[in-house]
């Protein structure tokens, strides 16, 4: 009877350690990785003014998820609000400033995922949804789904109070010149060619990509991700990317890291990226490090597949590879934040 009294007080001081533990914050580790989108981003195509904008506009970013982070929020509440400041800004291809379909409408993707429970939210080609990282969060927290995708993500977003703006707010006259360039040059491509050649090589080079995303560590040990895009200009009839699809545009696990994605969306689906990375942690036992510059660098690299991707694991430990010309990305840690664009 004294044993089973002494063992129980054993476990109850255990369980009671264990949970003091997991309250106590620690704010030495938060970190926010981001990214703008990677692709043709070079120093000749970018103007002083142009990089100051961008440069602004992710530092925004960083700071109001880092806000979050520092005052104890969780990772999930500082990648989405972290997300929703690139999606409100024209400068990046998600929510406002998204790129055109083929048919000239903007239809937007996103996914977020939290690393402790490894629930996930996604929407695909909506139209309405102001914020759609807001909306992938309110399927993930609100629904028994998982994913939700044009018309029926909408009348969800209408009945969950997220916000809805006229199809028009999303138009940039930038992005909207740059699907008629893509157009014209696709229609002399096939015109050259007596109808017969391929233009994909024309959608990639004209794609200049711009998807967002963010990683999250907070001070209770706990990662998530959330990436949110227009797509790729000119993309055709209810086209869906990586961005939405879990496992390929993001992903987070607190096992192994939180991954956000970008570039071309059909090679980092049939490549599984963000999920590959983590199973690279989980099975190899691979750095964050490593396992993200041997699916960017090398897998992708060798499929031709151009992207990039921001990846960080429980400690705070992050990588930022990306295999096209540059990338929009950005870090901040210990209060030390630092933005960065070309390849350097
Ligand atoms: N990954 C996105 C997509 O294919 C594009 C991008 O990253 O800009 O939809």
């Amino acid at each position: 009877m004294r044993k089973l009294f002494l063992s129980c007080i054993f476990v109850l001081a255990a369980t009671a350690a264990v949970l003091a533990q997991q309250a106590k914050p620690d704010y030495s580790k938060i970190t926010l990785v981001i990214h703008g989108g990677a692709g043709t981003i070079t120093r000749a195509n970018m103007t002083p003014e142009k990089e100051k904008a961008y440069k602004e506009a992710l530092n925004l970013a960083l700071q109001t998820g880092y806000d979050i982070l520092k005052k104890g929020g969780s990772s999930l509440d500082a990648v989405e609000a972290t997300v929703r400041v690139m999606e409100d800004s024209p400068l990046f291809n998600a929510g406002k400033g998204a790129v055109f379909t083929n048919d000239g409408t903007n239809e937007l993707d996103a996914a977020i995922m939290d690393g402790k429970t490894r629930n996930a939210g996604a929407i695909a080609g909506v139209m309405i949804v102001k914020n759609p990282v807001s909306g992938a969060r309110a399927v993930m927290e609100q629904s028994e789904h998982v994913m939700m995708i044009g018309r029926g993500a909408e009348k969800f977003a209408k009945e969950h109070d997220l916000e809805i703006v006229d199809p028009a707010y999303f138009r940039t006259e930038t992005r909207y010149q740059q699907l008629q360039r893509l157009k014209n040059k696709e229609k002399t491509e096939l015109d050259h060619s007596g109808g017969t050649g391929s233009t994909e090589k024309i959608f990639i080079e004209g794609n200049k990509f711009g998807t967002v995303g963010a990683v999250a560590l907070d001070a209770f040990g706990n990662l998530a991700a959330a990436t949110s895009t227009g797509g790729m200009t000119n993309k055709r009839y209810g086209r869906v990317g990586d961005v939405p699809v879990l496992g390929a545009g993001t992903y987070a696990d607190n096992n192994t890291c939180a991954v956000s994605a970008t570039g071309h969306g059909e090679f980092i689906i049939r490549s599984v990226v963000a999920h590959d990375i983590a199973a690279l942690m989980e099975y190899k036992k691979y750095s964050v490090k490593k396992a993200a510059e041997e699916v960017v660098l090398k897998k992708l690299v060798e499929r031709g597949g151009e992207a990039g991707v921001i990846a960080l694991d429980r400690n705070g430990n992050f990588a930022m590879p990306f295999n096209s010309a540059g990338m929009y990305r950005g870090y901040i840690r210990n209060g030390k934040s630092e933005v960065a664009i070309y390849k350097e």
